[in-house]
């Protein structure tokens, strides 16, 4: 059977309605918000049509909206939740920063101890700074790549995702309110494309900013030869090779990078690296990391050592997730991913990713990057729904970021979901 666009229409329809009725706690907490929230929210990414669930509580892989729904929190805070939503580690952390106090205006406990875990973890990083978020990291990874190299462009591509004024559409056009870098936009997993791209802008190339997977742009992981070639011809014409494992860091104990034998001069982190709060971090190269040294460069901000964030980033890194748990975790999310491509595949409901980390995708036709991803507005809309509705909580675009909270029988849950799903709407993707 091929459901035509008519069903699909009416399916969401009947969804949508569903949707507003079980809702009215948050259909109004969104109105109320609408009036000094441009958009209705402070943060872009959660906000979907007709308005998103306000989310009133969460505890370990679950969390209440206002009108008292509870779902399996399968979203993972976007992948920063990684420790789930209360975990006694962190809350036991975060109570230890509240007994000492906060905002010493100096150095305090934990943040070189935090620092020492990462540099231990990651080959790649000598030194490493810390920032509030993960654009903040990249932003700092960018100028430290311009000042230390004297030149001004920077090699990104199409569907890739930095932060909230680092991000490139699908079309490779950088939004109007990125950051004013000298862009030059190449095409993801595009070898030969790339290969050029680095040879015309040789004399000017500061760094290659790259994800080892669009994360944000659909989780399309990156071909090994791709990342290889990167790294090769940024060393040739004396580019730093940024590598934003914002998202991919939790891929093993050392990141993705690890995992893939790759040493990029610069690293940025985020999510769950401060334990689920507010963070960031870049690091890499001690030669370049001194320009912050001996190089005399500032790098300041208020917040880059707050008590809680290193806290509770160092009680997760050294209790929770250590190296073998991050192995469990990728193992885990491997095995989700192909049990969810069992179900959906034959029915054209893909799911691309790496580890915990994963997207649905309504197309039969392979994704390598980001222009081959049909948008499909309307099955997203209705998958998510549909997800909602059976209690499991995920993005609208379709993403899913396992918390170590989430254990087989949240997985099972999820799987008999989306095969319900996909039984429900056969013929869905044409
Ligand atoms: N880089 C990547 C790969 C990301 O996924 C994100 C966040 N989704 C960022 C950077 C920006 O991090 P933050 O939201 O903490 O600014």
């Amino acid at each position: 059977m091929t459901m035509t666009s008519a069903d699909l229409d009416q399916a969401l329809e009947h969804a949508r309605a569903r949707y507003v009725a079980a809702n009215p706690a948050s259909a109004a907490a969104y109105e109320d918000a609408r009036a000094v929230f441009p958009g209705g929210t402070t943060r872009s990414t959660v906000y979907y049509p007709p308005f998103p669930l306000t989310v009133g509580s969460g505890a370990g892989a679950r969390i209440t909206d206002l009108d008292g729904h509870e779902y399996v929190d399968l979203l993972g805070e976007y992948t920063a939740g990684l420790y789930g939503h209360d975990h006694p580690v962190i809350r036991r952390a975060i109570e230890g920063a509240l007994d000492a106090g906060w905002g010493y205006g100096a150095p305090g406990p934990g943040e070189a101890q935090l620092a020492r875990v990462l540099c231990e973890r990651f080959d790649s990083i000598e030194r490493v700074r810390f920032t509030n978020s993960g654009t903040e990291a990249n932003l700092l990874a960018l100028a430290t790549a311009t000042t230390f190299t004297g030149r001004t462009s920077v090699l990104v591509f199409a569907g890739g995702y930095h932060g909230s004024v680092l991000s490139f559409g699908a079309d490779g056009r950088p939004l109007a309110i990125d950051v004013p870098h000298r862009w030059v936009v190449g095409t993801y997993n595009d070898v030969a494309g790339t290969d050029e791209l680095i040879t015309q802008h040789a004399g000017d190339l500061a760094a290659i900013l790259v994800e080892p997977m669009l994360g944000a742009g659909g989780c399309v992981p990156a071909r090994l030869e791709f990342l290889q070639l990167l790294q090769r011809r940024a060393s040739e014409v004396g580019a730093l090779l940024i590598l934003d494992e914002v998202m991919t860091s939790r891929m093993s104990g050392g990141g993705l990078q690890d995992r893939l034998g790759l040493r990029p001069d610069l690293t940025t982190l985020g999510k769950y690296v401060g334990g689920g709060l507010s963070s960031g971090a870049f690091g890499g190269r001690a030669d370049v990391l001194d320009l912050y040294d001996g190089g005399g460069v500032p790098h300041a901000g208020t917040f880059n050592n707050n008590v809680f964030s290193m806290a509770a980033g160092l009680a997760g890194l050294t209790e929770l997730f250590t190296p073998a748990v991050a192995d469990e975790l990728f193992e885990r999310g491997e095995h989700l991913r192909s049990r969810l491509n069992d179900v959906g595949s034959a029915a054209g409901v893909q799911w691309t990713g790496l580890g915990s980390i994963m997207t649905v995708h309504f197309q039969r036709t392979a994704i390598t990057n980001a222009a081959d991803i049909d948008p499909a507005p309307g099955l997203r809309e209705l998958f998510h729904l549909e997800m909602l509705h059976r209690g499991v909580y995920l993005a609208r675009r379709g993403l899913v970021a396992l918390s170590l909270s989430i254990g087989a029988d949240e997985c099972d849950r999820f799987v008999e979901a989306v095969g319900e799903f996909v039984r429900r709407f056969d013929g869905v993707v044409s």
